[in-house]
């Protein structure tokens, strides 16, 4: 143990003998809560769609019977419950804050289901952003949970990390864009999940090309991709290719993210169920 040992180890990097686990990081759960998979969705960074995959992947794993829930970590630019086009006020019990339920049975939460004006904006600091994050976790009574997935605040600083240390996550999903597989980021958002030694599920190319309605050929508006190079780079398992689809960001848009068919979507969460066993 190093003399001026803080005890604090997500601030120091010594590798010592009385160093904390991973596991001993992390928040513990409510105690009337049972969550069995944790799966954290994350991108290099925003507007890829990954709000949009968070959202698909749930309602798919509900649609295959499962007890599935969102925890809407992008504290600042929430976007969940406007997808399932959810506006209640999340109320309290003594046991812990009882999250939303969607039409088809998605328990959900949010800083927007807190917020008196869902349009206020979060203008807060990492620590308390992060903070809220833990207590979603900790104080959000999410009961018989089979699985959950966390949208992620995008990139790679301090609040996805303190978030990454903070949530028992069995795995993450990552989002990309065909254009940020041209850049380094996907790389980045790779190595901070290994230095944390959370398993990376696999990828997924969002709004990868555009089928013509009317002709049924496939054009590639963000450049041919290269997920199959970079996946292979990094040794990553693809768990699909979603559309540009604009029946997408208008069902999102209108709240009904859950009357949408993505046959892409759901060969994904199939993909991911085999994954998580
Ligand atoms: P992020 O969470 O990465 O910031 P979002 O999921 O909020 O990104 O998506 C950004 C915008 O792109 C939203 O308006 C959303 O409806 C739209 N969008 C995302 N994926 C698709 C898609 N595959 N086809 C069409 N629109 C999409």
């Amino acid at each position: 143990m190093a003399e001026e040992c803080t005890h604090d180890c997500s601030t120091c990097g010594a590798d010592c003998s009385s160093r904390n686990t991973q596991q001993e990081l992390t928040e513990k759960l409510n105690q009337y809560s049972s969550v069995k998979k944790v799966i954290g969705v994350v991108s290099g960074k925003g507007g890829v769609g990954k709000s949009t995959v968070t959202s698909l992947m749930a309602v798919m794993f509900s649609r295959m019977g499962h007890h599935t829930a969102i925890l809407d970590a992008d504290i600042t630019g929430p976007s969940i419950p406007k997808a399932f086009g959810i506006s209640e006020r999340a109320m309290g019990s003594d046991k812990g804050i009882i999250p939303i339920t969607t039409h088809s049975g998605i328990d959900i939460m949010s800083v927007n289901l807190l917020l008196e004006n869902e349009t206020d904006p979060v203008i807060w600091r990492g620590p308390v952003l992060a903070g809220t994050v833990k207590q979603f976790w900790t104080d959000v009574l999410w009961q018989n949970v089979d699985y959950m997935f966390v949208d992620m605040p995008p990139g790679t600083g301090d609040v996805p990390l303190t978030i990454f240390q903070s949530l028992p996550l069995d795995g993450i999903i990552i989002v990309t864009s065909p254009q940020e597989l041209v850049s380094m980021i996907v790389g980045k958002a790779v190595k901070m999940a290994q230095m944390m030694n959370i398993p990376i599920l696999g990828i997924i190319e969002n709004m990868s090309c555009y089928v013509c309605p009317d002709c049924g050929r496939k054009h590639y508006p963000f450049g041919e991709s290269r997920l199959e190079e970079v996946a292979g780079e990094y040794g990553l398992d693809i768990l699909g290719r979603f559309p540009i689809d604009p029946k997408c960001s208008q069902a999102c848009d209108k709240g009904k993210v859950e009357s949408l068919l993505v046959p892409e979507a759901q060969q994904a969460a199939e993909k991911l169920e085999k994954l998580l066993g």
